[in-house]
């Protein structure tokens, strides 16, 4: 099974195992957060793009999109442009 190579999840993963991923990431000390409406638009975009797999998974990075994009500090890897502009 593939592994997320930034939080070492498995990638195919229940909504309720995203949800505690990201609740995971939200409690770390240090990281910044992005907002609740960068984090919305981030996944709409994500649902939206081809390079998105299992409703959570990026083909580029291998990440939990949900896991980068709650980072304030989260990229979107597609080539060229970014798909995220916030
Ligand atoms: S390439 Fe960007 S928009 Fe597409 S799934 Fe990956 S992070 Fe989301």
């Amino acid at each position: 099974m593939a592994v997320c190579k930034r939080c070492g999840l498995k990638t195919v993963l229940t909504a309720d195992d995203v949800e505690k991923a990201v609740e995971q990431v939200r409690a770390m000390k240090g990281i910044k957060l992005a907002d609740d409406e960068t984090y919305n638009k981030r996944l709409s975009i994500c649902r939206e793009c081809d390079k998105l797999e299992y409703g959570c998974t990026c083909m580029l990075c291998g990440c939990i999109v949900n896991v980068r994009a709650v980072m304030a500090d989260g990229k979107c890897p597609y080539p060229k442009k970014s798909k995220w502009l916030v």
